[in-house]
């Protein structure tokens, strides 16, 4: 007998006799010594026992017996649970495409049945700025709409448009009061053509660009001699700080090509100046003026894993492991610093399944390989990403994301031990009434672990379309002016 609970709860205890939870009366104990967030359900005797430290654990509990209540009689059981990680975080990049508030809302709906608590919003990259700013008005006049949509099949004149910050204040409410911290990222140096598009002097070169209608990485990224860049990006933060109320930022800080700084006097003076070796020390430096900033406003910063290329990373950023140079984000983590599994091949969700089958993504281990006892104790969550340059609408955003997303909130909640694919399978399936109640259409399960010939034509599609010759030519020459 399995419960079709999902995350699998660590401990279960079945007891004798079977019993419809929905008719049963519920008592509730408090006790300050349990972690905000275990639960314990004891089903038994004609009642629903729960007993936590306070509203985080109930909430927990309340998702477990919603789970429990879909499959009529369940049997007398006791569940003794709490997540293997503090930190479950899902993210969505509304910065290629946009995703209306409602949309959002079911999204969140979503990931509140399996236990997520961070949702991590990508906001603004070289394809639209998203936030309503008052202070920076050009990000929303220039950077929010690109002037065609390379992107997908429709062929408008002008994609775009941003969140009001009322609409981003909803979102933030209606989080807390599923227990989840909304954490937005403003992506810097690179991952700016939005941002130089509309202040073109804030780019190395001051030439006016226009809005990137491809995925890819681009060169134009933010100047980083010039003093007005770091005024601008506090300014920035500032306004996001006041509209955000978590103590995290995430400041991207990921592929960021030197092309610009290696011809621009200015960055070439600052990595005089300061004794830096090359632009790569230039990009730490830039990045832990930003940490200083954020550190004495009492907030943390969140970083793409390629921050640690520097070497110079202030250790108290936290590092999104997601691709390449493993060995960087396991020695952070050996040191002390915190680190967040994102790993691309595993937990991206916009890889078709061919890619990434649902067993892939099920059976990653977040623990990396070469983590000391220390490594281990800093691994503070997993979090999975949805990018949307090739996602233009609701319903194949979750056909990508579901039940892979699912799969991701085990791995967060359930100790490696416990894993078990098989079970899990089974358990998503008694799911799928929930989710379609919310708005959530989710893969079939023919689709989920695809035989080898769509595995391998998925690759090839997947190649063939985000392989641009100027993709390719940025990627392996970063450094190249042209
Ligand atoms: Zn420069």
């Amino acid at each position: 007998m399995i419960l079709n609970i999902i995350p699998k709860p660590n401990k279960v205890e079945l007891l004798p006799g079977m019993v419809d939870i929905s008719s049963l009366p519920r008592e509730y104990e408090q006790n300050d010594f349990y972690p905000d967030e275990y639960y314990r359900i004891e089903i038994k005797d004609g009642k629903i026992l729960i007993a936590t430290k306070g509203e985080q654990g109930k909430f927990y509990a309340e998702q477990t017996l919603r789970q429990m209540a879909v499959m009529g009689k369940v049997p007398n059981c006791i569940i003794t649970d709490l997540p293997e990680f503090p930190y479950r975080g899902f993210m969505i990049d509304s910065a290629r495409h946009m995703q209306t508030i409602d949309e959002i809302k079911k999204y969140i709906e979503a990931a509140t049945l399996f236990k997520f608590n961070v949702f991590h919003w990508h906001l603004c990259d070289d394809q639209g700025f998203r936030i309503e700013s008052e202070k920076y008005p050009l990000l929303n006049e220039k950077g929010s709409w690109r002037s065609c949509h390379g992107f997908g099949s429709k062929n408008m004149e002008k994609y775009g448009g941003y969140y009001t910050k009322e609409e981003i204040r909803d979102i933030i409410a209606f989080c807390k009061e599923r227990f989840i911290e909304v954490i937005p990222e403003i992506d810097m140096p690179g991952h700016t053509t939005a941002v130089v598009s509309s202040y073109p002097e804030l780019s190395c070169r001051g030439v006016q660009i226009p809005l990137e209608t491809t995925g890819g990485i681009f060169k134009n990224i933010l100047c980083a001699g010039k003093e007005e860049v770091y005024e601008f990006c506090c300014g920035l933060l500032d306004e996001i700080m006041e509209l955000f109320p978590t103590d995290y930022i995430h400041i991207g800080g990921d592929e960021a090509p030197k092309a610009r700084w290696c011809n621009c006097d200015k960055c070439q003076q600052v990595i005089r100046q300061h004794g830096l070796k090359n632009e790569e020390e230039l990009q730490g430096f830039f990045v832990n003026r930003i940490i200083a900033y954020l550190k004495k406003k009492g907030k943390k910063a969140l970083c793409w894993n390629e921050s640690l290329n520097s070497g110079l990373l202030d250790n108290s950023a936290i590092i999104c492991d997601w691709m390449d140079r493993k060995h960087l984000s396991e020695d952070y983590a050996n040191k002390g610093g915190k680190i967040i599994i994102e790993e691309f091949y595993r937990y991206y969700l916009d890889y078709p399944y061919g890619m990434t089958p649902l067993k892939k993504t099920y059976d990653y281990n977040p623990y990396l390989e070469k983590l000391n006892f220390t490594g281990r104790q800093n691994v503070i969550g997993v979090e999975t990403p949805i990018w949307t340059e090739y996602i233009e609408d609701f319903d194949r955003l979750c056909y990508m994301c579901f039940p892979r997303m699912i799969a991701v909130a085990e791995r967060g909640w359930t100790s490696p031990k416990n894993a078990d694919y098989e079970s899990f399978k089974k358990r998503v399936r008694n799911c799928d009434g929930l989710l379609k109640e919310i708005g959530i259409k989710i893969a079939d399960s023919t689709e989920w672990d695809p035989d080898i010939t769509v595995r391998i034509n998925d690759q090839l599609d997947r190649l063939k379309t985000v392989l641009s010759p100027e993709s390719v030519k940025t990627f392996l020459f970063p450094n190249k002016d042209d």
